[in-house]
């Protein structure tokens, strides 16, 4: 990431619409839309890139910079009308609540967050993955949904593996989460322990199959080389999928080194 001030960015900086995303050291960041404005280059030492082709390669302080900077423009972008009373709404200072103007219903508004689970279904020495139709040919990954209202976390993991996979678990266990700005969702990952095998595909599965230790290891190799000609894969390293199966082979080997 390449931080500009206020006098560089120039006529390109509308400062109403600047949002304030917090202090980095003694310095104040803020966001603001310059598409359009700003040339492609930026005093050519950097480039205007797409946040999802470049987010993996950032690091984690960057990445949750930029999530938050994403995040925040898209839902401003977003939220104009008051979702109560259809009122233009304007932003408040720092640019984290938009109003509703005292004429319509002064609601505040605050921004949202989506939650998603992501669970690994484990039962002994094996896991359950399932693919979706339209994912690429040999690509296998753990089952993922919304968090409905008036769900809490586990119950919606617990469903969302019984719709996908007909398999009821016994234990649950939170692994990670992972911020996902487009447009802002928050990602929760379990691993999920299962009784017994068996299982069959849910309605936005069309196959789910156990794999087992060894397998999971080839399958996290080839994700590792990107190799997509692979009968059997898990998604690319920085997915919570591909981590999932990582942490749970970890957590395999630390259990079968303590005998
Ligand atoms: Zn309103």
């Amino acid at each position: 990431l390449v931080y500009a001030t206020a006098a560089e960015l120039g006529d390109d900086l509308s400062r109403a619409d600047a949002v304030f995303l917090g202090l980095r050291g003694e310095q104040a960041l803020f966001a603001c839309d310059v598409q359009g404005g700003a040339a492609k280059r930026w005093r050519g030492e950097a480039e205007f890139l797409e946040l999802r082709t470049v987010a993996t390669r950032l690091s984690a302080e960057e990445s949750g910079v930029a999530a938050q900077a994403r995040s925040l423009l898209d839902w401003h972008k977003r939220s104009r009308f008051c979702s109560a009373c259809g009122r233009e709404t304007t932003a408040g200072p720092g640019g984290n609540v938009r109003r509703c103007p005292p004429e319509g219903c002064g609601t505040e508004h605050f921004p949202r967050i989506d939650v998603v689970v992501i669970t690994l279904v484990s039962a002994g020495d094996r896991c359950l993955l399932g693919r979706q139709p339209r994912f690429a040919p040999g690509l296998y990954s753990a089952f993922a949904g919304f968090v409905e209202a008036g769900e809490t976390l586990e119950a919606a993991a617990r469903r969302e593996v019984w719709e996908e996979s007909g398999i009821e678990l016994t234990s649950l266990q939170y692994a990670f989460s992972q911020p996902w700005p487009f447009p802002c969702t928050l990602t929760l990952a379990l691993i999920g322990t299962a009784a017994a095998g068996g299982g069959r595909a849910g309605s936005e599965i069309s196959e789910v199959r156990w794999f087992e230790v060894e397998q999971l290891r080839g399958m996290l190799r080839v994700a590792d080389t990107g190799d997509t000609s692979a009968a059997f894969r898990v998604p690319g390293p920085m997915t919570l999928g591909n981590q999932l199966v990582r942490r749970w082979l970890e957590e395999f080997d630390a259990r079968s080194s303590r005998g």
